[in-house]
């Protein structure tokens, strides 16, 4: 891939990359119409996700919220929530990530309306609907690769109502994305990206 294959942000807040790219072919994708993360049934949640150690703390510091609202069918021990096992990833700003684990119905924090109990609990306690999810659960589709943002399109999913990209469609991925792309890179490194795009 030549340099002008890729925008480069410098504005971004991802502290612990100097550099973030984007690939024009990201910015070129299409989706349909009516296509929307709202739209989302929890496929990419089947089989869980990593994480960082500090996520990882910050969610067992709070087990006892989370536990409050999980349901019956979900995992109730904090000690089977995670692998166990970490992995070297420079894509975590601790250099490291763990698997969240999955059951039959898939990720540990899975409820049956296909909606995450992190952020269910997070919600009804009154804190931030983020507190506690994990980066790269806000940031999908998007994700990080090396210091590259990326796009994942799962290769058994089928949902161009919500997240598959669909080059027949009208819609660009920055009106599609925008707030997956604005939670990744910032306010700041959103509007570089939408000003680099935008330049032939
Ligand atoms: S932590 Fe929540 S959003 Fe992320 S994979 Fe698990 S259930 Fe889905």
């Amino acid at each position: 891939m030549s340099r002008s294959d890729f925008l480069v942000l410098r504005n971004h807040g991802m502290f612990h990359f100097k550099d973030v790219k984007v690939p024009r072919s990201l910015i070129d994708r299409k989706f349909q119409s009516g296509c929307s993360i709202q739209n989302c049934d929890a496929t990419c949640c089947a089989q869980g996700v990593l994480v960082d150690p500090v996520e990882k703390a910050r969610i067992l510091s709070h087990a006892l919220l989370i536990l409050k609202h999980m349901e019956p069918h979900q995992e109730k021990n904090p000690a089977k929530w995670f692998e166990g096992e970490e992995e070297i990833d420079s894509d975590f700003p601790s250099g490291r990530g763990e698997g969240t684990q999955t059951r039959e119905y898939g990720c540990v924090f899975l409820k049956r309306n296909g909606h995450c109990v992190l952020q269910a609990a997070a919600t009804a306690e009154g804190k931030h609907r983020f507190m506690l999810k994990p980066f790269f659960c806000i940031a999908y589709p998007i994700t990080i690769h090396q210091g590259m943002v990326e796009l994942e399109d799962l290769e058994y999913a089928d949902r161009k109502s919500c997240c598959n990209a669909d080059d027949t469609g009208a819609l660009s991925a920055i009106e599609v994305l925008a707030a997956e792309f604005e939670f990744v890179l910032g306010a700041e490194g959103f509007e570089e990206l939408k000003r680099l795009s935008s330049k032939s």
